[in-house]
């Protein structure tokens, strides 16, 4: 009887902490069409209680989403209101949180995560009673405390509240002097690691994404990550010299050989990457597509995300 009890409370365990994660998209792309920009909504797998990683689009994504089935018996207000828990946004770009600006007074209380310099962007620019009401909790008066910002160090792991996640930043180089960050989202299983818009270390003449490679290293090997959502901005056509702090699949691979050095080719090819921010000119992205796919010498498993369609990730 102990021991069946025992097996019963093993089996509880791996449900409660051992969740699978669902990412629902609400926009993909890196521009043009602004009723579909960065923004996805990471949970664990039966939770509805999601964090925003960016919010270029919320409500078009929300509503493209219902539509779908990707969430059922709900409505936009109570996604808005209730499952989104927190707004984690990757720097200052409008493409990754304008959605977020203009849901703003239909929303509730909730923190914002992120890097020092994006909340300063978000202060200064944003939320100030000029450009658009200050619903956040600092800057200028008045001051309406809907958002709580939460400022997010450098390789610090920090609470995401209202949901069993934790969260750890990093700096990345995109078009100076704006900071761009990348985060990880993990609970005691798995972890997803999500870019802002990045360049190459090469191109940016910079060593920040080879930090981070060295730093989540261990966990890909332990099998805790396997998905990454990373930007693919332009074709490999677009010159290096006018990347403005974005990615090829050229310039992807170059630093997936990195990673590989670091985590040995098998485990490479246990990774699934999300591909995002596709500026959508002309046939951009179905070119972005053929290139990752036609060149994969690590074999990755390429997700090309669709706004409001579940990923459940395995
Ligand atoms: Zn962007
Ligand atoms: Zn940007």
């Amino acid at each position: 009887m102990k021991k069946y009890l025992i097996n019963i409370c093993f089996i509880i365990s791996m449900f409660t902490f051992a969740q699978n994660l669902k990412i629902i998209p609400l926009g993909v792309y890196g521009g043009s069409n602004e009723s579909n920009l960065s923004s996805y909504l990471l949970a664990e797998e039966n939770t509805t209680d999601y964090i925003a990683l960016d919010a270029g689009t919320i409500y078009s994504g929300i509503n493209k989403a219902i539509e779908n089935g990707s969430f059922t018996n709900t409505t936009i207000e109570n996604i808005l209101k209730n499952n989104i828990k927190g707004y984690f946004i990757s720097h200052g770009h409008l493409d990754h949180l304008s959605g977020m600006l203009i849901n703003s007074p239909e929303d509730s209380s909730k923190p914002i995560y992120a890097i020092k310099e994006t909340i300063e962007v978000l202060k200064n620019k944003y939320f100030t009673n000029t450009a658009w009401i200050n619903f956040a909790n600092e800057g200028e008066s008045p001051i309406l405390n809907k958002y709580q910002y939460i400022y997010a160090e450098i390789g610090k792991v920090f609470s995401i509240y209202n949901t069993n996640f934790t969260g750890t930043v990093f700096e990345l180089s995109h078009v100076n002097p704006l900071k761009s960050s990348a985060i990880l989202v993990e609970n005691n299983k798995h972890a997803v690691l999500y870019f802002g818009d990045t360049g190459a270390d090469r191109v940016e003449k910079s060593d920040k994404l080879a930090k981070i490679w060295k730093e989540i290293a261990p966990k890909i090997k332990s099998g805790k990550l396997k998905t990454i959502m990373i930007e693919v901005s332009f074709p490999n056509s677009q010159s290096e010299k006018i990347l403005y702090g974005h990615l090829t699949p050229y310039l992807l691979n170059e630093e997936m050989g990195k990673l590989a050095k670091l985590v040995g080719k098998n485990n490479m090819k246990k990774l699934s990457i999300i591909v995002t921010h596709i500026k959508p000119k002309d046939d951009n992205e179905q070119i972005i597509k053929n290139e990752l796919l036609n060149t994969n010498p690590y074999s990755i498993n390429y997700i090309f995300p669709k706004q409001g369609d579940l990923i459940i990730l395995k």
